[in-house]
Parts: C-alpha cells; structure tokens; sequence
C-alpha cells in the first residue's frame, strides 16, 4: 500500500474525515520510519499516545492505529492522557523508540475552513459534505512535513511486556465469558463485576 491508500483506509476505519485522524496517519508513518519497522502484525510495536479522555482531537489515535497496527485489541498502545497530539512508538526487538510530535502551524488554516466552522455550531462530522471534510485532510496531508511535526532523537528504549492471562471462566450469575483477572468475591462466589454489584 502507498501513503495515498493507508490514508483512504484509515479514513474510511475512522469513519470521517478530519485533521486529528490525518496526522494521526502521517506521524505513524513518520514514526515507523525513523525506527524502520512495518506495521505491527502482532506486537512487534508497542505505542504511546498522549490524547486523553472527552476532547477534540482524540481521532488522532484511530490514525495511529491503523497505520501502526498498534490496536486497543491487542493491547499494543495505551493513552498517557495529557491532551496533547504525539505518540511514542516501541520497537520491541531492537529495543528503540522515538517520539513524533504534531506542531500545529496549520491549525489557524484549519479553523477557518467551513467544515471546522460547522463542527463548532455544532454540526457532527458526518453531516459536512465529503468535499469539506477532505478540504481539512489536505491542509494536514500535503503541508511540508516539518510544518506539521517534529520526529525526536531515536533513544534505546525497551518495552517490558506485562503477562498477558489467557484463563477466562464463565460467571455463575450472568452466564457470560469474564477473564480470571476480572473476577470478584461476592457472597462466596467467583462472579463478573457486575453480578457482583461492587463499583467497577
Ligand atoms: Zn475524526
Ligand atoms: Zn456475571
């Protein structure tokens, strides 16, 4: 796949087409070149993102984990929740990572697009037509790649992976499938959180 198409299919994943998800792709690419790495098939790679929770912007990391492979499903990438637009990326093998940080020097462009407009009178994203949206994409996609973001130093830097338990059980309250983890003592018995009725 080119650039051109790994940025169509992360869009069309994401589900719209926006600044955030855009340079989510391109800082991923960036980021996985500078270390040399492909797409993580498995869990080659381990990634960092720093959005948080509830803010504009966090489409930043379906960008990063589309072009990276680093999943919520995999357990491959975790949110440090700062706010801000930069993902550190791992590889595990040669113990190096790099950090590739948005700058933001076409975000006055970006405001004044009609689609950034709409999106603050409150129009979901899904509602501006295509061509609007892509207006936005292209501001990130085809500015200079230093206007956008800054690659860091390569630093050696090791991953240690956490054990990953692979036992489940299935909960006598509810019936459902829980990893053994995530059990909970309630009235003598192993139950899912929320037969246990203890705050998750
Ligand atoms: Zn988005
Ligand atoms: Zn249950």
């Amino acid at each position: 796949m080119d650039d051109t198409e790994i940025l169509a299919g992360a869009l069309a994943f994401h589900g719209h087409r926006c600044w955030a998800s855009t340079a989510g792709v391109r800082l991923g690419l960036a980021a996985m070149r500078a270390l040399g790495v492909e797409r993580a098939g498995a869990k080659e790679l381990h990634a960092i993102v720093e959005i948080g929770d509830f803010h504009g912007g966090m489409c930043f990391g379906d960008g990063i984990q589309y072009t990276t492979g680093c999943t919520f499903g995999k357990g491959n990438i975790e949110k440090s929740r700062e706010g801000k637009f930069a993902v550190t990326l791992f590889d595990k093998a040669s113990a190096r990572a790099v950090r590739v940080a948005y700058r933001p020097t076409v975000q006055p462009q970006i405001r004044a697009t009609s689609f950034m407009q709409k999106r603050a009178a409150g129009v979901p994203a899904s509602q501006i037509p295509d061509d609007e949206q892509m207006e936005v994409v292209h501001l990130v996609w085809d500015a200079p790649a230093e206007a956008v973001m800054a690659v860091g130093p390569i630093e050696a830097r090791s991953w240690i992976e956490p054990e990953e338990i692979v036992r489940f059980a299935v909960c006598p309250g509810c019936g459902e499938l829980v990893a053994e983890p995530y059990l909970r003592v309630a009235e003598g018995r192993l139950v899912c959180t929320a037969c246990s009725g203890y705050p998750r």
